[in-house]
């Protein structure tokens, strides 16, 4: 029983004078949650240049392309990267806007998602470190630190919701050690910690990012992370696929959470996160789809799927469960991002559901409907709640005009090719 976007109650043969949703043949399960994520990257999927490099030349050959971007190309973008979570049970998104070429700002992606209507947690990104200055991004594409501050500021001042239920949360997230400065970081932690905003960025993604730590700043991602104030409950890295054991006991003890990407990190050949050891060690562990850039996929559900797949590589095929695997998509996520309101179908949790049909082909002869989610399918919801207003209905987006949406992709992508 949904009353006022929130559970009211769980059972059977409630009352209500409201709306009945039947749900035979199907699975009910909380909305899923994604941790990490690039939304604008929809728009240069499977860029030629990119689809067979490493991290650091697949950045390379994608910076010159996404500095031609501009606000509506940040929105779209962003609807079409939403409306592929929502399809796949995703309730909830953290994005990482980490460059805003011609205009583009952090804004643009908040309208795409207040019109699709997923509970949103936008990060301000940024790069601060050109080329000129011994960093990756060409010098276009990075900003002044005084100016990112300042618009850390503004982006907070104008959309943070700390209240219960929020539908907008924001964080700052400069977009990597070998992107901003030691002094950004330590700056953008400080000022998090003033508006009690979350921290996100990138960290131990492969062993370039190991030895490029180790070669500027003497030191490994954790040991950096926590000098600059980059540990704790309000903060959150992604990848952290070469974390080390030292590292997986400094985040348990510092309450440190961790977005797995499986597909991006097989995508990009950066290697098995530890997951396995960091659940045992107490480290939060949520999901990312990561962007659509390195993945090239936005299916939430699939990525559930790749990381049991993944720790069954590295470990054996009792490495981690299928309901371990749900759990992680959504009530560890929900824990990584901070929401001790949403994640799970219980009294008092917002009600952000996903309604899966079992009744089709994927799940036709499924001894068991809910491992069968991660195990067999189906890899789309029928409906998808979000406060409990329908985001999707029947398998079609119900807030949007996805096909027009996906028009203007197309001709934006064919413009930028
Ligand atoms: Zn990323």
């Amino acid at each position: 029983l949904i009353r006022g976007g929130v559970i009211a109650a769980v059972g059977q043969g409630l009352s209500t004078t409201g709306k009945v949703v039947d749900a035979r043949g199907c699975v009910v399960t909380p909305g899923l949650v994604n941790t990490h994520h690039h939304l604008y990257q929809t728009l240069t999927r499977a860029v030629p240049g990119g689809q067979d490099a490493l991290l650091f030349g697949w950045l390379q050959t994608l910076y010159p392309i996404w500095s031609r971007f501009g606000p509506e190309e940040m929105f779209v973008s962003a609807q079409v990267g939403l409306a592929e979570l929502a399809l796949s049970g995703c309730t909830l998104t953290s994005d990482h806007l980490y460059l805003f070429p011609n205009g583009s700002r952090v804004d643009d992606t908040i309208a795409a998602a207040s019109e699709v209507g997923l509970r949103f947690h936008p990060t301000r990104g940024a790069m601060s470190i050109g080329e000129s200055d011994g960093g990756l991004p060409p010098d276009a594409l990075v900003e002044r630190e005084a100016a990112i501050l300042e618009d850390c500021i503004r982006v907070v001042d104008a959309h943070h919701d700390a209240s219960e239920g929020a539908m907008v949360r924001v964080g700052l997230a400069p977009c990597s050690p070998f992107s901003v400065s030691r002094d950004l970081m330590r700056e953008a932690a400080l000022l998090a910690r003033d508006k009690r905003v979350m921290l996100h960025t990138h960290l131990a993604e492969n062993d370039e990012d190991i030895a490029y730590s180790l070669a500027k700043f003497g030191c490994r991602p954790g040991q950096y992370a926590e000098d600059l104030g980059w540990t704790g409950d309000d903060v959150w890295h992604a990848h952290c696929v070469k974390l080390d054991a030292g590292e997986i006991d400094l985040f348990a003890r510092s309450r440190t959470g961790v977005a797995h990407c499986p597909c991006s990190n097989c995508r990009l050949g950066s290697g098995i996160a530890p997951v396995r050891a960091m659940r045992d060690a107490g480290v939060k562990v949520g999901l990312g789809v990561d962007g659509s850039a390195s993945n090239d996929a936005g299916n939430l559900i699939l990525e559930a799927r790749q990381s049991l797949l993944l720790q069954r590589v590295s470990r054996g095929a009792d490495a981690m469960s299928a309901r371990e695997a749900l759990e992680i998509a959504t009530l560890g996520a929900a824990k990584v991002l901070g929401r001790s309101d949403c994640g799970a179908i219980v009294p008092g949790m917002r009600a952000d559901l996903a309604i899966w049909d079992v009744s089709g082909i994927e799940s036709a002869g499924s001894w068991d409907p809910v491992a069968s989610l991660i195990l067999c399918g189906p890899t789309r919801v029928r409906d998808l709640y979000v406060e409990g207003r329908a985001v999707v209905q029947g398998g079609q987006m119900a807030t949007i005009d996805l096909p027009r949406v996906i028009e203007r992709q197309n001709h934006l992508a064919r413009r930028l090719i």
